[in-house]
């Protein structure tokens, strides 16, 4: 800790809340630039959003959303042609502010036309979104997953998901939506710091008991009962590849701006809390992603009225202390210098020869080929299921899945390593899906000023000219009103901008726009393909024909 201010560098920098120092230049810091505003509610529905339209089957782990106030007509006119097509549908939304957290400002709806629009909405934007009415009930209790996930790289990119996490219990036994237990917290928001303060709140003093207990023990429960737990671990991890790959876009564009390439800065891991909740047919839908999920491992205890004390709190323990335990491992800097002296076996090797599973098989799936249901990963823990009989996941004989590098003799002494490598091992299923990443990729290329998220009109013009976009039917006065019409839309719709420009989001729409237009038969994810393709082609070339008048 350096509450007086640090002078000296460090090999890790553990943040409380965000990238906030710009004084590192070396070293690896706990946080990425722009985590906070990429998983906002409404940042991350946008990205959803664009995932789904490009790969509608793989993106339907995340409800139908709207933004408010701006999709407000949009939401109203959908929800109405929805009923009008099957009168038996009765829906119910849930309304949730923008940036909020812990249940802050939520509310159910049956209609669109419950939305409060007084006051709040104009001044805090929201996110509408489907309300899954079927969740899977444990003691006839809703419950939602925290899900811990490490970012360990962004390029290339690196993902780890904890083998464990943490279920939270709601308080009321759960009934589905009516107009008259709309309003009741404690039976539909999981958040722990709504129903610590129902009556009902247990306490757990073990982790397969009370209103806070382990993923584990619910896995357990449910292999009891018959539940295909594998194939619920291979939808969670496609899940949290595939919200991280929908996140990794946003995350480039402010990386670059803070950590410019060819600087010296740091480099950055972080983690992440995914919420997770499980439909009754065990299907996992994603609630939201924290940048800073909390790490306490203690809860305040009321000892008399008004005196309060903090204890142990035994499943936080479990779950947090191993997550941080291990990233630090895994981002540990004397790692690279231990795996010169002590490793002889090749340890990628010894990684892969004694793990679990043999890789995944069949390739790439056929873009938009490959649903939730298609997509079977290999399981990372087999021993959630072969745990049944215990309380927690089966750690002893795993000593072998020591990281790359690692000193034996320090591995050793330390419990099995519960963060589990999902990416790059399980990339080759994936990699179709980044596309936007590619975009990206263009977009960053052309920014120009170093330290800008924001493209210009000169930067947008020279992308159309460099990959030689525009001709006699798309002329660069069309190309300028292009930039113009989205850049402005993008820039009233009430998001923070410091900077003018075109944001990467209006880039986005622009670049499918142009692939819309030309390749007009193709599905939208192909249309994009072809034109990326197409656009780091001429890049190419030019850039191959500019070394060529270099070297003359
Ligand atoms: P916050 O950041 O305020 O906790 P969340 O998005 O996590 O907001 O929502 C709070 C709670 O509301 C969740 O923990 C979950 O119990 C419930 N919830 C959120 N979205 C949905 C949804 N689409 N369907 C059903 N329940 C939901």
């Amino acid at each position: 800790q350096f509450p007086f201010g640090r002078r000296l560098p460090c090999d890790i920098y553990w943040h409380g809340v965000s990238f906030h120092d710009s004084n590192i230049f070396s070293g690896q810091v706990n946080k990425f630039p722009g985590m906070m505003e990429t998983v906002r509610k409404i940042t991350l529905s946008r990205a959803m959003r664009t995932m789904q339209d490009l790969f509608p089957l793989e993106y339907n782990f995340y409800p139908r959303s709207w933004i408010l106030p701006e999709e407000l007509p949009l939401f109203v006119a959908e929800v109405r042609m929805m009923k009008d097509s099957n009168p038996s549908w009765k829906p119910t939304f849930i309304v949730k502010p923008d940036g909020g957290c812990q249940g802050d400002g939520i509310y159910l709806i049956k209609d669109p036309s419950d939305i409060r629009l007084t006051g709040s909405i104009q001044s805090r934007p929201a996110v509408v979104q489907e309300y899954i009415c079927k969740p899977l009930l444990v003691d006839k209790l809703k419950f939602d997953i925290r899900l811990y996930v490490l970012l360990k790289s962004l390029e290339p990119l690196e993902i780890y998901i904890a083998k464990d996490g943490l279920s939270r219990f709601c308080t009321e036994p759960y009934q589905e939506p009516t107009l008259k237990n709309l309003h009741q917290v404690f039976m539909h928001l999981t958040n722990y710091s709504l129903n610590i303060h129902s009556g009902n709140f247990i306490h757990s003093n073990s982790v397969n008991t009370g209103s806070k207990r382990t993923f584990s023990s619910i896995l357990c429960r449910l292999s009891s009962r018959g539940a295909d737990v594998k194939k619920l671990w291979s939808d969670i991890i496609s899940l949290v590849i595939k919200t991280i790959i929908a996140l990794t876009p946003e995350l480039k564009v402010y990386y670059q701006s803070d950590i410019p390439a060819g600087k010296p800065g740091p480099t950055c891991f972080q983690i992440l809390g995914f919420d997770i909740l499980l439909m009754k047919n065990l299907k996992p839908i994603l609630l939201e992603v924290n940048a800073n999920p909390s790490m306490r491992i203690e809860h305040e205890q009321e000892l008399s009225p008004g005196v309060f004390e903090n204890v142990p709190s035994p499943v936080d323990e479990e779950v947090k202390v191993a997550v941080i335990r291990d990233t630090l491992r895994l981002v540990d800097p004397q790692k690279k210098t231990r795996k010169d002296t002590h490793v002889t076996v090749s340890p990628e090797l010894q990684w892969l020869g004694v793990h679990e599973h043999p890789p995944p098989v069949g390739g790439v799936p056929m873009a938009g080929a490959g649903g939730m249901s298609s997509e079977v990963l290999p399981t990372l823990i087999p021993s959630a299921i072969l745990c049944c009989r215990c309380q927690s996941l089966e750690q002893a004989p795993e000593a072998s899945q020591e990281q790359p590098g690692a000193a034996p003799s320090t591995e050793a002494a330390l419990p099995s390593l519960c963060l589990k490598q999902v990416f790059p091992k399980y990339a080759k299923q994936f990699s179709y899906l980044r596309l936007v990443d590619r975009v990206a990729a263009l977009f960053i290329r052309f920014l120009g000023v170093k330290g800008t998220t924001k493209l210009g009109p000169t930067g947008f013009r020279t992308f159309i000219r460099n990959c030689r976009l525009s001709n006699s039917n798309f002329s660069m006065a069309a190309v300028d009103i292009l930039y113009i019409d989205i850049t402005r839309r993008w820039n009233t719709m009430g998001i923070e901008h410091k900077e003018s420009g075109m944001c990467l989001q209006a880039f986005v729409e622009a670049f499918f726009c142009l692939a819309q237009k030309k390749y007009k038969s193709l599905p939208l994810h192909e249309q994009v393909a072809s034109l990326i393709e197409l656009c780091e082609c001429r890049l190419a070339a030019l850039r191959g024909k500019r070394l060529l008048w270099g070297c003359s």
